[in-house]
């Protein structure tokens, strides 16, 4: 079980990936939809088959989460590379990552 990998399931303990914050900034945990629901859901083993469906089981959790503009922002902004995250899959934030670097590469200096 992957507990306490900064999931706002855990609450407020904020220990995504080692690391820890101050609990202002992890607030919007508490209104978490995941709070009840069972961690292992949000962090698939792989990216295939079963893990496809448990993926897209979180989504739906997600979908109707009040934090999900949050939850997504904060695990961009914080590089949790595991999980699902926002409606998110890892995958699809290293995507999102990825953009982001490049805009912000092509962009000119202010
Ligand atoms: S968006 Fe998903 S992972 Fe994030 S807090 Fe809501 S239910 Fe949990």
């Amino acid at each position: 079980m992957q507990e306490a990998q900064g999931m706002p399931h855990r609450g407020a303990t904020a220990t995504g990936s080692g690391r820890t914050y101050g609990i202002a900034a992890v607030n919007w945990r508490e209104s978490a939809a995941c709070r009840s629901e069972d961690p292992e859901l949000f962090f698939p083993i792989g990216d295939d088959g079963l893990s496809l469906r448990q993926i897209e089981q979180a989504r739906a959790v997600c979908h109707g989460c009040p934090v999900v503009r949050a939850c997504g922002d904060w695990a961009l902004r914080h590089a949790e590379y595991d999980g699902v995250w926002g409606g998110m899959s890892a995958e699809e934030r290293r995507s999102m990552r990825r953009r982001r670097t490049a805009g912000s590469a092509r962009s000119p200096e202010a």
